[in-house]
């Protein structure tokens, strides 16, 4: 077997609903958790240390997410090139960066080729690895050509329970767990104390998640040469029921005549990188001085 095939094979394991960090013994005869655990160690040892780079403290586990993927094709830009390839293309480069200069940190992409993945899942994901943090990586469009600038999102503070509409065909409470079909589905005294205390956890979620926007778009504010649309609040899917700070963040307008042709070059790719790789940094300062006041 390819070591193509492996890292496929590993990265469908992720995708499909696996546990990360206890992914099956054996797949095609493949002992996945040794070939992770002998990434993780080769990403270790062979690791050159930065004198100038900053460790991470509070942050372990990134959750990147290239936007669209397969038949969800994304926004069309001037350059006849679709957001999904940029999405992918941005997170591999950012995932590059990360793990070079973090080798303790795990980088995963919710999708690692072309293919479409629901916004549920993308965020589900990101849950069952515990992530600390979750990006979500898009290029805007809109009718109006001259529309441009980047901007960054995350979801309104009662939006932030996952709709049922995102869970095809099953019923889920607000535990996560399935509770059946509908016809079968009794109703269940909610606990006082159990409802309270994931209220108080969802509002930290959204209070970190704006806090991220903030960072996020100052960072790009600082490394983009565009207009800054702000950060904003939206009910985006993908946002629904994340356990950690996430946000949608939007690189620019491949609808623009000339931003068009900025996104799809390497210097605006760079820029992005260096961007977000700042912003993750400064929010790992944050939440650890925020941890240990
Ligand atoms: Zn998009």
């Amino acid at each position: 077997m390819k070591i193509r095939d492996i890292i496929g094979a590993a990265a469908l394991c992720i995708i499909s609903g696996s546990v990360y960090a206890v992914p099956p013994a054996n797949v095609r005869g493949v002992d996945l958790a040794a070939v992770l655990a002998a990434h993780d160690r080769v990403r270790q040892i062979t690791h050159q240390p930065n004198e100038d780079a900053r460790p991470l403290r509070a942050i372990r586990t990134i959750v990147l997410d290239p936007g669209h993927g397969g038949e969800n094709q994304g926004a069309l830009g001037v350059c006849d090139v679709h957001e999904k390839y940029l999405t992918l293309e941005l997170a591999y480069e950012l995932r590059a960066r990360l793990q070079a200069e973090h080798p303790d940190a795990r980088i995963i992409l919710t999708r690692y080729w072309d293919h479409g993945l629901g916004l549920s899942e993308r965020i589900e994901l990101a849950n069952k690895v515990n992530a600390d943090l979750f990006i979500s990586l898009h290029y805007n469009a809109a009718t109006h050509p001259r529309a441009l600038g980047f901007e960054t999102y995350f979801l309104r503070a009662n939006e932030t329970i996952p709709g049922q509409e995102e869970v095809k065909g099953e019923m889920v409470a607000s535990n996560g767990q399935v509770v059946g079909a509908p016809e079968d589905q009794v109703e269940q005294p909610v606990d006082p104390i159990v409802f309270m205390r994931e209220d108080l956890l969802r509002q930290k979620q959204n209070e970190e998640s704006g806090l991220l926007a903030e960072v996020v778009n100052s960072s790009l504010a600082g490394h983009l040469n565009s207009v800054n649309r702000g950060v904003k609040q939206a009910n985006f899917g993908v946002l629904r029921g994340a356990k950690m700070p996430a946000v949608v963040m939007e690189a620019g307008f491949v609808s623009h005549p000339e931003e068009g042709h900025d996104v799809v070059s390497v210097e605006h790719r760079t820029a992005l990188v260096d961007a977000l790789h700042n912003a993750i940094l400064e929010f790992d300062e944050k939440l650890t001085r925020k941890n240990n006041p």
